[in-house]
């Protein structure tokens, strides 16, 4: 068979009858066929636009969620990978975005509109609070934070307006955790749903739908994914009319998934339940030893007997997760030499990566703070975020030690 027969015989769709020039052939490259076995990993789907056989089929499609036509609107890799978080989660359908701020602010501009009332915990994700302050300056949207932790506290604030609850399993970098099914509760008898960014705990740790939240968001960069080499989020829904509100909202924000991101989250996905593992021991397991130093004032990690939510986590999370927030004795300065003197862990934003990483939200994420403001959000000058990999966790303890030295 010569060359010109193989491509018309494999791509029989492709333009003309006679042997194609070079030209077309360019812009024509066969389509291969898989019989007979299948891939074993996802395959990636990054061509962004689908064609029809049937002009029926075409018109079909713009009108069905589930068809392919164009990459705003859906793309087979990207699907496989909402419908993975929507199973991890126990949920009935899932959204990707291009990040978690988009997934976030999809779901909240998605839901509110003018004049509605949200009900919001004080330690909130400092994009999530930016998103909420604009919605207040711009459409009026209204928002009473309240503290995660007292059903009482929501039952007081919510109004007929009240569009939302809005809670983050697992704070940061306080290691707060919300009680999520006393709340929720609370909300349902009022018939408010609830959405929980499920970043910090994962669905290995916790499944806020399980307990009674309507909505879970992710920042995939984090611990999805895993590898520091991806951004994504994802929301995944309890049932479908919030689905269609915010996938409606959603193709008109275009925050979409390109493929290849979402085929790099389905890749690191695979090793999420070995990641978490590793990562919740190694944590509880330095934040014991954290504990224990001269040089250290306190240390907040979930799985600790001295944690301020330890009831809740023990009821609400199967770890204690990998993030663990000290305060140094040592104060701003002490802060800043530690996060600079590490050599092993790295001196960086993000979390959830398998490399441990370390910073210093006095100075970085939360800089706009002045002290007062800072204590109101459980930060302290001489505070530390360690965000722990799956390092060997003596290597860890080394790293974190000779550091502390210099930290005095
Ligand atoms: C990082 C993060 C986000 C934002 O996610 P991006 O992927 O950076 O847009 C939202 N919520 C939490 C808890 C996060 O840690």
């Amino acid at each position: 068979m010569s060359h010109a027969d193989r491509d018309h015989a494999v791509n029989p769709s492709s333009a003309a009858d006679s042997s194609p020039r070079p030209e077309t052939l360019a812009v024509h490259p066969p389509h291969v066929e898989i019989t007979g076995s299948r891939p074993l990993g996802v395959p990636l789907h990054q061509g962004h636009v689908f064609a029809f056989d049937s002009a029926d089929d075409l018109a079909t499609a713009f009108t069905s969620s589930t068809a392919f036509l164009y990459n705003r609107l859906g793309n087979p890799t990207v699907r496989t990978l909402e419908d993975a978080v929507a199973r991890l989660e126990g949920g009935t359908a899932g959204i990707s975005f291009a990040s978690g701020m988009g997934a976030i602010n999809s779901v909240l501009q998605g839901l509110l509109g003018s004049g509605d009332h949200v009900i919001a915990q004080t330690c909130l994700y400092g994009g999530t609070y930016a998103v909420l302050t604009d919605l207040a300056a711009r459409w009026g949207v209204d928002v009473t934070y309240v503290s995660g932790t007292d059903p009482e506290e929501v039952r007081a604030a919510l109004r007929p307006e009240t569009r939302l609850l809005y809670l983050e399993t697992i704070a940061n970098p306080t290691t707060r955790v919300s009680d999520i099914p006393a709340l929720a509760s609370v909300a349902a008898e009022a018939g408010v749903p609830v959405a929980v960014d499920n970043t910090f705990a994962s669905p290995l740790l916790c499944r806020p739908l399980d307990h009674g939240a309507d909505i879970v968001v992710h920042s995939a960069t984090k611990y999805l994914s895993g590898h520091a080499d991806v951004l994504g989020g994802v929301a995944v829904f309890k049932g479908p009319d919030l689905y269609d509100r915010v996938r409606h909202h959603a193709v008109e924000q275009g925050a979409s998934t390109d493929p290849f991101a979402a085929w790099l989250t389905l890749r690191g996905m695979q090793t999420l339940s070995l990641r978490m593992e590793r990562q919740c021991a190694s944590a509880a397991e330095l934040a014991g030893r954290l504990a224990a130093h001269p040089a250290v004032e306190a240390v907040r990690h979930p799985a600790l007997a001295s944690h301020p939510d330890r009831e809740i986590a023990a009821r609400l999370l199967s770890g204690g997760g990998g993030v663990i927030s000290v305060d140094l004795a040592g104060g701003r300065d002490a802060g800043r030499t530690f996060v600079e003197s590490v050599r092993l862990a790295s001196l960086s934003v993000s979390l959830g990566d398998v490399k441990t990483l370390v910073m210093h939200p006095a100075s970085t994420s939360h800089h706009q703070l002045d002290e007062a403001a800072l204590a109101a959000a459980g930060i302290g000058p001489g505070t530390v975020r360690l965000s722990v990999g799956i390092e060997h966790v003596e290597d860890l303890w080394e790293d974190l030690e000779q550091a502390l030295t210099k930290a005095v």
